[in-house]
């Protein structure tokens, strides 16, 4: 058996609570593989960043919707870094426009669950079978990024994201037990409203402004708040935490 590689792979790793997380978990140790969709330049902004923090980073393209580039993802970075010991299963989108479920168009709903549900599964799939120790793995922790979402609903706004995250807490759970004595730990990260970019457009920086205050600790949250719940979770120091569901979330 292997030891525990120090390899971290970060779907949508380019922005947002991805980058956050690859600037974080470098200086926790890790060499880190930045995975992006479309914005390269963002990409290998976050990679230059964890070479500087002193650690190997390597920018790879892949639409984690998609099981070949799954796939592919997790080969180029074993590949480019050595053993995988951590994966966060971060790319995802809300699907736009916002508003009731009675307007959603059946290609948006197909694309969401394509990238937050199934290819959740597919980077989930693909960890376990790297880094379970029953199938040659080192062990290793895997994040998922959930949402406050998945208990608020979202009504009105984006529902069928909110079921999406649903289907993560599920996962964590489920995937968390399936993997408990093969050296592999699976927990949620639940954010709030946090400040990213999945907030873009003149309409959605309305919507986080009008909202914030009413978050019961009085702000949005940042990105790097909810980097140190994941890269705590990736951590030994949460060796005994699994199935769990961390919400940071600011009260809400
Ligand atoms: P963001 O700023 O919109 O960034 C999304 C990231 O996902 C980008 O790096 C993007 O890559 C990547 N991505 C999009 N489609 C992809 C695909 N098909 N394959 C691979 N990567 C893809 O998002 P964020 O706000 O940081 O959110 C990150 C996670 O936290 C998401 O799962 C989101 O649902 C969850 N979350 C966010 C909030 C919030 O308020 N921000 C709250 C709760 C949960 P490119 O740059 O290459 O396009």
């Amino acid at each position: 058996m292997s030891e525990r590689g120090n390899v971290l792979i970060v779907t949508g790793g380019g922005r947002g609570i991805g980058a956050a997380t690859c600037r974080l978990a470098a200086r926790a140790g890790w060499d880190v593989a930045v995975n992006y969709a479309r914005d390269r330049t963002a990409a290998e902004r976050v990679a230059a960043d964890v070479e500087a923090a002193g650690r190997r980073a390597v920018a790879i393209k892949g639409d984690v919707s998609v099981e070949r580039d799954v796939v592919g993802l997790f080969e180029a970075a074993a590949a480019s870094l050595g053993q995988i010991g951590g994966v966060v299963i971060n790319a995802g989108v809300t699907g736009d426009p916002r508003g009731p479920l009675a307007d959603a168009d059946a290609e948006m709903l197909a694309r969401v669950v394509a990238l937050n549900v199934t290819g959740a599964l597919l980077v989930a799939r693909e960890a376990a079978k790297a880094m379970s120790t029953a199938r040659g793995g080192g062990g290793g922790s895997v994040v998922a990024l959930s949402s406050a979402a998945a208990t608020l609903g979202s009504p009105g706004e984006y529902v069928w994201y909110a079921a999406t995250k649903g289907a993560i807490d599920s996962m964590a759970i489920g995937l968390g037990r399936e993997l408990a004595r093969e050296g592999v730990r699976v927990n949620a990260v639940s954010p709030g409203l946090i400040d990213t970019e999945i907030h873009a457009g003149e309409e959605n920086q309305r919507r986080l402004r009008e909202r914030a205050p009413s978050v019961p600790i009085g702000r949005a949250g940042t990105a790097d708040e909810v980097a140190e719940a994941i890269v705590w979770l990736l951590s030994d120091a949460a060796s005994y935490v699994t199935g769990a569901n961390l919400r940071v979330g600011g009260g809400r």
